[in-house]
């Protein structure tokens, strides 16, 4: 539970990116079930961002506001950051959910591609952290945990631009764990395989099975699954660098 022990201490507040859907929402109401006060970002479909407030609102808990905001862009971040500090305090939590995949082979990538996931992927998450990272290290207490992908670890066919932003998710937490431990910031990263969400959805039924065949668990995961990972690392206040795969047991 929140606000038991070590760097969540009185504090219930987590911001999450990309809450309105798949795993950004089930880690959105696994935090107010568990207490937390919880603002969320999301790119477009406020009627989404709504549904989440109002499941979150039937689940009882910690209060849940969505805000549209971009990732892409520092100055929206900040806005929305400084939005979450008057609503609801100081921020505890950061999940960095926001994400988006462009897939085609390298040969056939389009400039604009490698560049939009890049800038969703790797830099959404640089100006989220870079955004809350001070107020952590001021108040010497905070847990950022940022949302990569068994593609970042293992490489993926397809997915050379979306790996390249997972995998520099996971360089940039564990240097941000080395820098900001000191002042009892913790950042770690999770690592989900195939989750059934709108990102999976769109693939054919052929490519789901082969994949669902090549996962030790014979299944996808459920965003729930993740949100479970993530409601771990809130409270493990030893842990911090490190990389968690939550993805049946698969190796791409
Ligand atoms: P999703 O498509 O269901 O949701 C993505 C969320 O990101 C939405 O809330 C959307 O509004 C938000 N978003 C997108 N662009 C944004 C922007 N520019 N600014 C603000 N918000 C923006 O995705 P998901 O499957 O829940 O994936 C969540 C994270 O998990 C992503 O980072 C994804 O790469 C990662 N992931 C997903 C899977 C999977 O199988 N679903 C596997 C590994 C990693």
């Amino acid at each position: 539970m929140p606000g038991t022990s070590g760097t969540h201490d009185g504090g219930r507040v987590a911001l999450v990116s990309g809450g309105s859907r798949g795993i950004g929402r089930a880690t959105v109401l696994r935090l107010a079930q568990e207490g937390y006060d919880v603002a969320f970002c999301y790119g477009a479909d406020p009627e989404a961002a709504r549904s989440v407030e109002k499941a979150a609102a039937d689940l009882g808990g910690g209060r849940v506001i969505g805000r549209r905001a971009d990732v892409t862009d520092a100055g929206s971040v900040r806005e929305l950051v400084a939005f979450t500090e008057q609503e609801l305090g100081d921020i505890d939590v950061a999940v960095t959910s926001a994400g988006i995949t462009r897939d085609n082979p390298l040969l056939l990538m389009k400039d604009e591609d490698w560049h939009q996931v890049l800038d969703v992927n790797l830099d959404g998450t640089y100006h989220v952290c870079r955004a809350v990272v001070f107020g952590m290290m001021k108040r010497k207490s905070g847990c950022i945990i940022n949302i990569s992908s068994v593609a970042g670890v293992y490489g993926n066919a397809t997915q050379t631009n979306y790996a390249a932003s997972k995998a520099g998710i996971i360089g940039f937490t564990r240097s941000l764990a080395k820098e900001a431990g000191r002042y009892r910031v913790r950042a770690n990263v999770v690592a989900p395989g195939f989750i059934e969400t709108d990102m999976t959805a769109g693939l054919p039924e052929k490519v789901r099975d082969e994949a669902a065949k090549s996962i030790p668990l014979r299944r996808f995961g459920r965003p729930e699954e993740v949100a479970d990972m993530v409601a771990y690392l809130v409270r493990a206040d030893y842990v911090t660098g490190a990389v968690f795969q939550v993805d049946g047991g698969i190796v791409l």
